[in-house]
């Protein structure tokens, strides 16, 4: 210890480049080696007593108080982006993050990043291929039927989702307008009492108390799950684009509902028995029409006509008929686009889905067509310039390694910790999350078995 050598270590470290040491600064650089040591020292005894304290007293779970078995309310804020926390003032998400546990750069949707497939993602623990609805829209290839968000016929739906996990386990359980929920599927009967049917125009004060009004029914009658759906900031957010004044103040609506929902658990003396997850599908990105690409400019490589295009932007999906061969309409796309002779063509590209990243998870479906684009952030795909398409507004659905595309996720309740900040994670993991503390027994999906131990807190 305390070496010349060391020492000369020290004054060389490349990392370090505020120090250029010359012979007249020996003196300090002596005073400043022996103060480092001093500093690692204290540092060492800090770290040690850190660990035997939490050794001695590591959190655990902290036991109910009123309710009788655990209980688990997960508020989705349609297209609330990571960051639109920070927009205006946001009391209550803030008391959640304070005193829980907040996913510090935001939560990780599947692609693509749309809100049927997240939520059912969320709902599920499977990705889209597996869960079966890759899109908002799209068409079954074998019997040609199109699904679309008021589709509710079961053999759509695949996979188990968290309520009828419930169901099968004698659970009782609620959804307010989740994507999916009004399936009848399995011990699945979405009664009409903790299963209400779609109609956006249900005011979010009524969504929240009909939950709160749950916890006043007899114990045992008490849905041990709960999942509600609000669908701001995200109509906003693809009317005016991410950054509009009206997306703050449905951030600020959002907030108060949140509020209410603390202030009703409160008032039954049940906000620390009750676990309150509160995160969001998808992001959301700036999209102007300037950024366009237009699939009528690759005609002079390959025509793309609009009955082969199921869906366009930002989720480009093409299936020709089956005479026409997938790769070589890949492969003319492609070289059209790299030209350098069609507009923004260098921010799309096209693949077969088997040849799409791996990581995306998007490609084991025959409901998934055979060629799919890959668009840059904040490019829009249309067929043609007499498309209809607004100047400017909002997106969703593209890749979702982007950071734009993230949403939030924040937990309070007896089994995490206060203030714990967690990195990000993809929300195929809240399956396991939600039957863990539920003590359910989940259905096997693409989450992993580790992560609920990872972050909560061990059960007392
Ligand atoms: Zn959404």
């Amino acid at each position: 210890m305390g070496s010349p050598s060391s020492a000369s270590q020290l004054r060389e470290d490349p990392s370090k480049p505020l120090l250029h040491p010359t012979s007249s600064t020996r003196r300090y650089r002596t005073t400043l080696f022996c103060s480092c040591l001093v500093l690692l020292a204290l540092v060492a005894v800090a770290i040690a007593s850190t660990a035997s304290s939490r050794s001695a007293s590591a959190p655990t779970a902290r036991p109910p108080s009123k309710l009788s078995r655990p209980v688990v309310i997960i508020v989705s804020a349609d297209g609330f982006r990571f960051g639109y926390q920070f927009k205006t003032q946001t009391p209550n998400i803030r008391q959640l993050i304070a005193a829980g546990t907040e996913a510090e750069e935001g939560l990780i949707p599947v692609f693509p990043s749309l809100t049927f497939p997240n939520h059912y993602s969320i709902a599920t623990g499977l990705y889209p291929p597996y869960h079966g609805i890759i899109n908002n829209y799209f068409t079954d290839p074998v019997t040609g039927d199109w699904f679309t968000t008021a589709s509710h016929e079961p053999h759509w739906w695949l996979g188990e989702p968290l309520w009828q996990t419930a169901a099968a386990q004698g659970v009782a359980a609620a959804t307010y307008f989740w994507p999916g929920s009004e399936v009848i599927k399995g011990s699945w009967t979405c009664p009409p009492k903790f299963c209400p049917k779609y109609n956006g125009s249900v005011p979010f004060e009524q969504r929240v108390d009909t939950l709160l009004g749950f916890f006043d029914l007899p114990s045992g009658e008490i849905p041990a799950l709960m999942m509600l759906y609000l669908e701001q900031p995200d109509l906003q957010g693809h009317e005016l684009g991410p950054d509009d004044p009206e997306v703050t103040k449905a951030v600020a609506r959002v907030d108060q509902m949140i509020g209410r929902l603390i202030a009703g658990l409160e008032r039954r003396g049940i906000f620390e028995d009750v676990t309150m997850i509160m995160l969001g599908d998808h992001g959301m990105v700036g999209v102007c029409r300037k950024k366009t690409i237009f699939l009528d400019d690759l005609a002079p490589w390959v025509q793309i006509p609009e009955s082969w295009v199921q869906s366009y932007s930002p989720l480009l999906a093409i299936r020709p008929p089956a005479e026409v061969s997938s790769s070589e309409v890949v492969a003319k796309m492609n070289e059209g686009l790299s030209s350098g002779k069609v507009e923004n063509g260098e921010y799309l590209r096209m693949f077969l889905k088997e040849d799409l990243p791996e990581r995306l998870h998007y490609s084991a479906s025959s409901r998934i067509p055979p060629i799919i684009g890959m668009l840059g952030e904040a490019y829009t795909v249309v067929q043609n310039r007499t498309s209809e398409f607004s100047e400017c507004g909002g997106a969703h659905g593209y890749d979702n390694a982007l950071f734009s595309m993230r949403t939030i996720f924040i937990a309070h309740g007896p089994r995490f910790e206060r203030g714990r900040k967690i990195p990000s994670f993809k929300n195929v993991e809240i399956y396991n999350l939600v039957t863990t503390i539920l003590n359910l027994n989940g259905a096997p999906n693409n989450g992993s078995a580790s992560f609920p131990n990872s972050v909560l807190l061990p059960s007392t």
